[in-house]
């Protein structure tokens, strides 16, 4: 767990000025997870995770008292937020965003407590123009997965018919995102559609398998394949955030041929010595923004 990786000197590639209070606070107190844990651990992620998260619209889950505690799904500021968390307005509602700038603003999310960062799929400077798209895929209670990795992999091998760059992470959760980089181009509306058609197109072909519809009765015992991320103001879970679920995992990116050997969505506690380990490993989502292509319908 954790002792582990503070056993690991090299922890820290990112430095702060911000200071944690109580950095001895578990905030997954089963896996004996610290805030001081959490900022090491974004520290070691800090030059993969960046090009994610730096000058996007966030979503916060906030667990001051750790996750077993109250919690808050957050999009707006609220007293007493540092200044190093940055707001800006939405100019087609008025609606106040919040955005990161560097490591410093990791750091004040963690020293306010968040567990969980998640991410509009645009950066602040093209808000129409989202830069990914993403697939997130969502098995009902009791389906094997095995069959979620498949579906994983059905999708890579559509999006490689169509010539569109794929890249993998775990969810940390249930399930796992499959990601297609774009050149900002396309506008929501366009990019929600065609994610919407291609599933409903794996629905069509595998109807036994997967749905294109959100209601639980049409999930029971398939997956869901969940285009609804890709809306304007719909987020996802950042890569290489942790997330607020028992074993402290984090949202992993992974590569292919690693996630055809049969890796679980919780396969990465934070600290872990799995997670240290396949951190060593080259970045498999460095190049991700250069893969990107402008969206073409037709
Ligand atoms: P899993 O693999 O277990 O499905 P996940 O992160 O994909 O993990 P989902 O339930 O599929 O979990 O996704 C929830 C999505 O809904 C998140 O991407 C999050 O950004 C968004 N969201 C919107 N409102 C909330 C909320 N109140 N609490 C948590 N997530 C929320
Ligand atoms: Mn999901
Ligand atoms: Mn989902």
């Amino acid at each position: 767990g954790a002792a582990e990786a503070k056993a690991a000197p090299n922890a820290a590639s990112a430095k702060t000025s911000v200071k944690l209070s109580h950095p001895e606070k578990l905030l997954w107190p089963d896996e004996k997870v610290s805030k001081q844990d959490l900022l090491d651990h974004y520290a070691l992620v800090w030059p993969r995770m960046e090009q994610f998260v730096v000058n996007r619209p966030l979503s916060l889950v906030r667990a001051p008292d750790g996750i077993g505690g109250q919690r808050f799904f957050q999009k707006h500021a609220s007293p007493g937020m540092s200044d190093k968390i940055a707001r800006m307005k939405d100019p087609t509602d008025g609606e106040e965003i919040l955005y990161i700038k560097d490591f410093d603003g990791i750091a004040a999310l963690v020293q306010y407590g968040v567990v969980e960062v998640h991410i509009w799929g645009c950066t602040i400077d093209a808000l129409e123009k989202p830069d990914q798209i993403i697939f997130d895929l969502d098995p009902d209670e009791g389906v094997d997965v095995k069959a979620v990795r498949e579906a994983a992999l059905d999708i890579r091998g559509k999006l490689d018919e169509l010539s569109l760059a794929n890249l993998v992470k775990t969810s940390g959760g249930k399930g796992y995102h499959v990601l297609v980089p774009l050149k900002p181009s396309a506008d929501w509306d366009e990019v929600k559609d065609f994610a919407h058609d291609f599933a409903r197109a794996l629905e069509q072909a595998s109807p036994d398998r997967y749905t294109a519809t959100l209601s639980k009765k049409a999930r029971t015992g398939r997956i869901f394949v969940d285009y609804l991320r890709n809306g304007r103001g719909s987020t996802t879970v950042a890569p290489y955030s942790s997330r607020a679920k028992k074993g402290a995992t984090v949202s992993m990116p992974v590569t292919w041929p690693e996630l055809e050997k049969g890796l679980a969505p919780n396969a990465f506690p934070l600290g872990d010595s799995t997670t240290l380990d396949q951190l060593k490993k080259a970045d498999p989502w460095k190049d991700f923004f250069k893969l990107g292509k402008p969206l073409q319908r037709g």
